[in-house]
């Protein structure tokens, strides 16, 4: 089913994402994740690309089986920011055999010391948009979006502006940076409409549930941390079953806002943790209705 069709329902979606092992010998331990994040039947399940370390060559496996092994919706991400224009087509081309319906179509982050764009490379998102509906029109894009604006842009106003580039490039819906305040979340939708921007977007939560995940995912996504979210960590973040509570209600806390505030799509960054997953579904089991 096409992401899409999804978000044009007025229902609440969930939905959560996964990253692939980031070495041949996790495989396993990421197989298992994948089936029990997809036995709690989220809406749709989205599979990163060479992210934070994770191999690119099983995203489009993943995302098959997903689909077609769990019974699960699923959506493959794709970069093209270390990939030449070749690599990109063909990567486009087995997303299609797989029978992959949904692409989340992203830029990626520059390595560092690489000079870019190299010659033929694509640029920007927007410019891998175009390249999926010129060799895939059928299927669903998404895009990435940041509430607080992304780390390159010039300033808040500049990124939107570039971000409906990208949404009249093709790209039906997007989808968020991590982001701990609602607040600036809500401010963000008020922007985007007054831009123009006016497809779906799904608010995306990062249960933090690790102490050490704090520093990586704030230095990750430039996130702002509020100082309630802080005292968790200072409190509890010494002990794992505390944090993990913790951070589960932490995240609960902010999804019952969005709704509450008539934000319906939420996706679930679950870091591959299957309980962590499954102790948010069961906090929002009667609001979600599952
Ligand atoms: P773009 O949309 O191209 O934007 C990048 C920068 O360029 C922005 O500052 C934008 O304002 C600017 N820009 C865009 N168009 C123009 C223009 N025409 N002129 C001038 N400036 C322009 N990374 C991975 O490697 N793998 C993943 O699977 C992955 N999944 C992600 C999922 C989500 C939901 C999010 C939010 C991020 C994800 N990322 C992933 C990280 C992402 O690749 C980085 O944040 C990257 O730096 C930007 O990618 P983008 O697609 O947003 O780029």
């Amino acid at each position: 089913m096409k992401i899409i069709d999804l978000l044009n329902d007025k229902r609440v979606t969930l939905s959560m994402e996964v990253f692939p092992p980031k070495t041949t010998t996790a495989f396993e331990n990421v197989s298992r994740a994948v089936k029990q994040i997809s036995a709690l039947k989220p809406d749709f399940i989205s599979v990163t690309y060479g992210a934070g370390g994770g191999t690119s060559e099983h995203t489009i496996s993943i995302a098959k089986d997903i689909k077609d092994e769990y019974g699960v919706n699923s959506m493959a991400h794709l970069t093209c920011v270390s990939s030449t224009r070749e690599t990109v087509e063909q990567q486009i081309i087995k997303m299609k055999e797989a029978g992959i319906e949904n692409v989340l179509a992203l830029r990626g982050d520059i390595p560092d010391e690489t000079q870019f764009p190299l010659p033929g490379q694509f640029h920007y998102a927007s410019d891998l948009v175009r390249e999926i509906k010129r060799i895939a029109p059928d299927i669903c894009i998404g895009g990435a979006c940041y509430p607080e604006g992304h780390p390159e842009a010039a300033n808040k106003k500049q990124d939107i502006l570039n971000l409906k580039e990208k949404v009249d490039a093709g790209c039906e819906f997007l989808t968020t940076q991590m982001f701990f305040d609602n607040s600036i979340f809500y401010n963000y939708i008020y922007r985007l409409r007054e831009a123009g921007v006016m497809v779906p977007v799904i608010a995306a939560i990062m249960p933090i549930t690790k102490k050490n995940q704090v520093d990586r995912s704030i230095q990750l996504s430039g996130s702002c941390v509020p100082a309630r979210f802080k005292a968790i960590v200072d409190w509890f973040g010494d002990d794992p079953a505390k944090m993990q509570q913790a951070g589960i209600a932490y995240a609960t806390d902010q999804i019952i806002d969005l709704i509450a505030n008539g934000i319906n799509h939420i996706h679930i960054y679950t870091m591959n943790n299957p309980k962590v997953a499954a102790g948010i579904m069961d906090n929002l089991s009667d609001i979600i209705g599952k």
